[in-house]
């Protein structure tokens, strides 16, 4: 699973991983905010990671802490 580690983003600039992704499932509604996956479209593929760090992959369920608190991701 593809999880934005937003602790990576300044969020003050236009994702250059947007344009990326094949499926169209990363969405950025404003340069001040840190993009997000649309997990509807996401097929896992990790090309998103090789674009910015911001976008990391974990196989498994885990746990990561951001700015905005802690978060449980399960793939
Ligand atoms: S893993 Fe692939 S499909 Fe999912 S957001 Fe990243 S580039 Fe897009």
């Amino acid at each position: 699973m593809i999880f934005v580690n937003d602790r990576y983003c300044p969020q003050n600039h236009a994702c250059p991983a947007v344009a990326s992704c094949p499926q169209g499932a990363i969405v950025q509604e404003s340069i001040m905010f840190a993009p997000r996956i649309d997990y509807d479209l996401c097929t896992d593929c990790r090309v998103c990671t090789k674009a910015c760090r911001v976008f990391q992959y974990f196989p498994e369920e885990a746990t990561v802490t951001t700015p905005s608190g802690a978060a449980t991701v399960a793939s």
